[in-house]
């Protein structure tokens, strides 16, 4: 900053550090009112089986109702969340809200599953499985209706404690999902490590050229009989087009989520594709 103040041809993005800050403790103080409350909405994604055409789940991804802001994303807010000691709070009120929701469509004949997504924080907590516990036990949710997604960055650090709760969250009958998997350093170290997992969702960017790139083809085909033979199912993520599903079914993947599937939607644009199940 002081560096930027003393050339005296910078003003111009001294300026724009300056809004940039501004804002950015804006949105600080504004997450820290909000993080707890019903201004973080959920949006769920449906998750097909390609075997049988049925929607089996649904994938909530969280958002902001800012009240100046419009709607904001995850990219936006979620780094400010996790530098100011506000995810684990994010992650109780996602985990709540979902739980509850999964529950009411259980209630109502719908048997599908929820999957949330963790934080690193979040696998840092030893406490975080007892928690996750609660909100079943709360809701009267089986836990194999709760899906727990997670990336492989979040296991770098720590090891001891993440695989405890990872295990304890696998004994309580939740499912570990390893998410974006293929895009992180000794993906297959991983997957070795986390002898857990039941599910593996395959990072979009193989999607969406496997149909033109061989390289992405053949590394989702093999991918597909990998996850196969260690018991794990396959995801795929985003998928958006009719050739690239109908590809994948043809080569054996489990389910796939995407916009020609279906875009993540507020709960009350969910009922047509509950017909679908
Ligand atoms: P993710 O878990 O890998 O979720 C998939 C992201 O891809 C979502 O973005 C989704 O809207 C988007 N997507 C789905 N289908 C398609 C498609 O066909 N094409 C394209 N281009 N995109 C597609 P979103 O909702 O912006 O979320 C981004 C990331 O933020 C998520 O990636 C996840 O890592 C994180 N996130 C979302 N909700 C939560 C949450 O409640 N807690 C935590 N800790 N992280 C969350
Ligand atoms: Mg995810
Ligand atoms: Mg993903
Ligand atoms: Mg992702």
């Amino acid at each position: 900053y002081n560096a930027k103040r003393a050339g005296g041809g910078h003003v111009v993005y001294r300026r724009n550090d300056d809004q940039e800050s501004r804002l950015r403790l804006e949105l600080t103080t504004a997450l820290r009112r909000d993080v707890a409350t019903a201004a973080m909405i959920l949006h769920y994604q449906p998750k097909l089986d390609l075997r049988t055409g049925v929607i089996r789940g649904f994938e909530a991804l969280v958002r902001w109702q800012h009240p100046e802001r419009g709607l904001l994303m995850p990219d936006v807010f979620l780094p400010i969340a996790e530098q100011n000691g506000l995810m684990s709070a994010l992650t109780q009120n996602v985990l709540s809200q979902a739980i509850r929701e999964c529950a009411r469509w259980h209630a109502e004949g719908n048997r599908v599953s929820v999957a949330v997504n963790a934080s690193a924080t979040d696998l840092r907590f030893e406490c975080f499985p007892q928690q996750i516990l609660d909100l079943l036990d709360a809701h009267d949710l089986p836990a194999k209706a709760l899906t727990v997604e997670i990336t492989e960055t979040m296991m770098l650090t720590d090891w001891a404690t993440t695989d405890r709760v990872l295990d304890r969250l696998t004994s309580m009958g939740v499912r570990v999902s390893i998410d974006d998997y293929g895009t992180h350093h000794s993906t297959l170290s991983y997957l070795r490590r986390l002898h857990t997992a039941a599910e593996l969702k395959l990072d979009r960017s193989f999607i969406a050229d496997m149909l033109t790139a061989p390289r992405s083809a053949a590394i989702v085909r093999s991918t597909i009989d990998l996850a196969h033979d260690l018991g794990i199912t396959v995801v795929a993520e985003g998928v958006e087009d009719a050739e690239t599903l109908d590809t994948l079914r043809e080569w054996g993947c489990d389910q796939a989520q995407g916009y020609h599937i279906g875009r993540p939607a507020p709960i009350a644009a969910l009922k047509p594709q509950f017909a679908k199940s």
